[in-house]
């Protein structure tokens, strides 16, 4: 009888148990999908600078030069963020770094990278649109006069990098956030269409911002 009433005692509120149940399940489903919800961090991207730098410029629609021409010479520079971390755009793209002849490169005082520098090659190892060094200063040399602005999405096949209306690189809508910022303005449409004209900023923002999104770059005087 003890063990009847006992075993009562335990089992008869039937419904209210599994009542408490599913709420406990429910609070359990609300906390993974707020764990879910609060922006799982990313993986911070590997991006070198790729090692078939003349194919790729090539494919951008350039026609790559055995030394630099300065007949026109503009500057733009690209931040990129995932998570709020700086991501470095490394020296070197559109540039034949393994060329045997030309090139000089060394380490950057802070050693996070490479600077690359090109006199003449044997061969053609500079692309008209460059990078030199790991700051995000993005090159333009042409030996043509009043070369129109290159664009955002020639540099990232340059970069060997994927960049359209959903995605930078790995990083895709709507799993994460891409927000692209043209001198501190959120810029809407495809990012690839972005011309690199003298001294525009671009920001590139993947997941988490980082504290301040800059609107502009401190261009030396000739840059
Ligand atoms: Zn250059
Ligand atoms: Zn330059």
């Amino acid at each position: 009888m003890i063990a009847d009433s006992d075993r009562g005692a335990r089992y008869t509120p039937a419904v209210p148990i599994l009542a408490v149940i599913a709420r406990r399940w429910c609070v359990a489903v609300l906390g993974l999908a707020l764990v879910g919800c609060a922006a799982k961090p990313l993986a911070q991207p590997s991006w070198p600078a790729p090692s078939d730098p003349m194919k790729l410029s090539r494919d951008a629609g350039f026609e790559p030069t055995d030394r630099e021409y300065l007949t026109t010479h503009t500057h733009a520079h690209l931040d990129v963020f995932v998570d709020g971390q700086r991501v470095q755009v490394p020296g070197g793209i559109g540039i034949d770094v393994a060329a045997p002849k030309g090139i000089e490169a060394t380490k950057t005082p802070d050693g996070s990278g490479m600077d690359y520098q090109v006199s003449v090659c044997d061969a053609p190892c500079l692309s008209e649109l460059h990078t030199h060094t790991p700051d995000g200063l993005v090159h333009t040399e042409s030996s043509k006069i009043d070369v129109e602005p290159h664009t955002l999405g020639q540099f990232f096949i340059e970069w060997g990098l994927r960049l359209d209306d959903s995605c930078v690189g790995e990083y895709c809508k709507p799993d994460t956030s891409v927000d692209v910022y043209l001198d501190g303005k959120k810029h809407e449409g495809n990012p690839a269409e972005i011309k690199l004209a003298p001294h525009v900023e671009v920001a590139i923002v993947i997941g988490r911002p980082p504290a301040f999104i800059p609107d502009s770059w401190s261009f030396l005087p000739g840059q």
